[in-house]
């Protein structure tokens, strides 16, 4: 039997890996990261109501030093960015998250004995964010190789999905998009106006899907 980790804040992305390999890779762990981030209080309740829909442990992360050492809107009191481009990329981004994250996950694995590490690195994200890419994820696994005895292997099955691709496999696979929480700013509900909940409105108006409008913004 495998065993697996995920990486879950409960947003889009993440859900989404989390309901397509739950079986195929035995998740039965969650880690969720608090770094300060403006959303971290919905991203932990949305994650725990995800934990319990699909009945897996849920560990919560906190990365104080982290927060002090980001300087970008995710964190600060800076208006989030509305728009998408190279610079609101800049805006948002957290030093060495994923990479981070990852090995964090990777010491679960070499001293818990999981197998998997999955994680909802996706085509969109990889756009601006080089460390959404299959060569990171390649790399990563590189690493583990000597950086753990374990080698757990990152598994990334979004890599060729953009937001609308992953919206349409949500729907396929009747994962729970209710649940979903993809926004920065971390109000109670959606803002509709940061550049993770445009790209969710517009996946979801993309797939006729926009029932879930109504219920998240
Ligand atoms: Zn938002």
């Amino acid at each position: 039997m495998t065993n697996g980790i995920i990486l879950l804040s409960g947003g889009l992305d993440s859900l989404v890996s989390l309901g397509l390999s739950k079986e195929q890779y035995g998740i039965s762990l969650a880690l969720t990261f608090d770094y300060g981030q403006k959303s971290v209080k919905k991203e932990i309740e949305t994650s725990k109501i995800i934990c319990d829909y699909y009945k897996i442990e849920h560990k919560i992360i906190k990365l104080d030093w982290l927060r002090e050492i980001t300087h970008t809107a995710l964190v600060s009191k800076d208006m989030l960015p509305e728009k998408i481009d190279e610079n609101s990329a800049k805006n948002v981004w957290v030093p060495n998250r994923n990479g981070l994250f990852l090995n964090i996950a990777g010491a679960f694995a070499d001293g818990e004995n999981y197998d998997y590490i999955i994680i909802g690195a996706n085509k969109e994200e990889a756009e601006n964010f080089p460390d959404n890419t299959k060569d990171f994820i390649e790399r990563i696994n590189s690493e583990f190789e000597f950086s753990t005895q374990k080698c757990p292997k990152v598994v990334a099955p979004l890599l060729n999905c953009d937001k609308n691709d992953i919206v349409k496999l949500a729907l396929e696979h009747s994962i729970p998009l209710q649940l979903v929480f993809s926004c920065y700013a971390g109000n109670e509900k959606h803002c509709g106006k940061c550049e993770s909940c445009i790209r969710l409105k517009n996946a979801l108006i993309a797939n006729n899907a926009t029932n879930y409008l109504k219920e998240l913004f």
